[in-house]
C-alpha cells in the first residue's frame, strides 16, 4: 500500500495503558475460543508474570466482564480457578441514526442478545427523543435479564472531544446538546457517548480480531457519510473524521448539499442520492426506512428493472471511488462498511470489492464480518461493557 497523504492516527509510541488495553482485549478475544483459562494459561497465552496476568483478570472481573469458577482438583496443592466470559452482565447499545433508533443488549461474547426497534429521532427535539427512548431502553433491560455494567450510545452526530454533548448534527438539526446528562437524568447507569461509525468499528475490530490489522477505518454511510479510526493496540480510542470527510468535493458539483455547498460525498452516496431514482418511478413504500427501501430497490433491480439496476450500478461506482480516496488519505490495512449499502447482496460486494481493487492496484482492503449493519447497535453495546459501574 501506497503511503498515506495523512494519517489521521498519528503514530506515536504505546504507552503502558495501550499494552494494558491491548492485553485485555487479547484475553477476551481468546476466551471466545477457549472457554476457561487458569491465570497460568493466561500468562502463558499473554506472555507476562502470573502477577501480571492476575492484575488483568481483576480488573476484567470488577468489570463484570469474566466470572471465576473452582477448578477440580486433580493432585496436590491448592485447588485453582478458571476464568470464563461472564453471562451475567451485559452492556446496553443505543443505536441513534438519523431515520431509526435500536436498543440492543450486548454480552461478553460480543453477541447481540436482544434488540428492539425505537422508533425515529425527533428532528430539532433532541429532548423528546430521549423521553420516547427511555421506555424502550427499560424494557430492553427487563427483557435482557441480566446486570448492566453500562450504556453505550451511537450518534448520527459530531460530539465534542470529552464526548458530553452533540456539538451538532446536521440531518437530526441537533445543536449543543448535554445530551449524556439529559439521558442519565433518567437512565441511572454509567453511560458513554460516541459517533456511530466509533460504535461500529469497535464491534467490526472485535469480529477481526486485534491480531488482524494496524489501522482499521470503518465508513459508515446513512443520510450523510461518517468514518472512523482505530489502531489495533487501542480500540476505545477511536478517532471519528466523518465531520469533514462527507463533505469532501468529490461528487457531481450541480448537486447541493445541506452544508449550503455542493458536489458533496454526502450527495453522492448518501440515501437520499440512493433512493431518488426510485421515488422518480413511484416505488411505493416506507421510504422513512432505509433498510426495507434499499431491499426493495434491489428486488426491482433482480427483477430487471433498468432503473434500479442503474442505481446500484451507480452506487458500487461511487463507493468505490470514496473508499478509494479515503483509503488513500488515511492509509488504513483494513476497511468495514455499514449502513444501508450493507442490506444489498454478495454481487454488489464482489462488485465493490473488485472496483477498489482495480482503483488501489491492491487487493481490496475491504472485511466483511458476520455481524454487518448490526455494527453499530453491537458496539454501543460494547461501549457499555467497557464501563466500570461505581
Ligand atoms: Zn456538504
Amino acid at each position: 500500500m501506497r503511503e498515506p497523504l495523512l494519517t489521521g492516527a498519528a503514530p506515536r509510541s504505546e504507552t503502558a495503558r495501550d499494552l494494558r488495553i491491548r492485553n485485555e482485549r487479547r484475553l477476551l478475544f481468546k476466551l471466545r475460543e477457549q472457554p476457561a483459562m487458569t491465570r497460568a494459561e493466561i500468562a502463558a497465552t499473554l506472555g507476562m508474570t502470573p502477577m501480571a496476568a492476575g492484575r488483568i483478570a481483576s480488573r476484567l472481573l470488577a468489570r463484570g466482564l469474566l466470572v471465576e469458577a473452582p477448578l477440580a482438583l486433580k493432585g496436590p496443592g491448592r485447588p485453582g480457578s478458571t476464568l470464563s466470559l461472564s453471562d451475567d452482565w451485559m452492556g446496553v447499545g443505543i443505536d441513534i441514526r438519523a431515520h431509526q433508533s435500536t436498543v440492543s443488549c450486548v454480552n461478553p461474547r460480543g453477541q447481540e442478545l436482544l434488540r428492539l426497534d425505537a422508533g425515529t429521532p425527533h428532528v430539532g427535539d433532541p429532548q423528546r427523543t430521549i423521553n420516547e427512548l427511555v421506555p424502550v431502553v427499560r424494557e430492553a433491560i427487563a427483557q435482557g435479564g441480566r446486570e448492566v455494567s453500562g450504556i453505550g450510545v451511537g450518534l448520527a452526530a459530531a460530539l465534542d472531544d470529552d464526548y458530553l454533548h452533540v456539538t451538532h448534527s446536521a440531518y437530526l438539526d441537533w445543536h449543543h446538546v448535554p445530551f449524556k446528562k439529559l439521558l442519565g437524568e433518567q437512565l441511572p447507569y454509567p453511560i458513554a457517548l460516541k459517533n456511530i461509525a466509533e460504535c461500529a468499528i469497535l464491534a467490526n475490530s472485535e469480529q477481526i480480531g486485534p491480531a488482524s490489522y494496524r489501522l482499521l477505518m470503518h465508513v459508515q454511510i446513512g443520510v450523510g457519510l461518517g468514518i472512523a479510526l482505530t489502531q489495533s493496540r487501542d480500540v476505545l480510542n477511536t478517532l471519528a473524521v466523518g465531520g469533514n470527510m462527507g463533505h469532501v468535493f468529490l461528487g457531481d458539483s450541480r448537486r447541493l448539499c445541506n452544508c449550503g455547498r455542493s458536489g458533496c460525498v454526502d450527495t453522492m452516496v448518501g440515501f437520499s442520492a440512493f433512493s431518488a431514482p426510485g421515488r422518480a418511478h413511484g416505488v411505493s413504500g416506507n421510504w422513512s426506512r432505509m433498510d426495507s427501501t434499499t431491499r426493495q430497490i434491489l428486488a426491482d433491480a433482480r427483477r430487471g428493472e433498468s432503473w434500479a439496476v442503474s442505481c446500484i450500478q451507480q452506487l458500487q461506482e461511487d463507493l468505490a471511488r470514496v473508499i478509494t480516496v479515503f483509503t488513500t488519505i488515511n492509509g488504513p490495512d483494513r476497511v468495514t462498511l455499514g449502513g444501508y449499502p450493507r442490506m444489498l447482496d454478495d454481487e454488489f460486494f464482489a462488485g465493490l470489492d473488485e472496483k477498489v481493487s482495480a482503483n488501489l492496484r491492491t487487493p481490496s482492503p475491504i472485511v466483511h464480518t458476520d455481524i454487518a449493519d448490526r455494527a453499530s447497535a453491537i458496539g454501543a453495546g460494547l461501549l457499555g461493557l467497557s464501563l466500570v459501574r461505581a
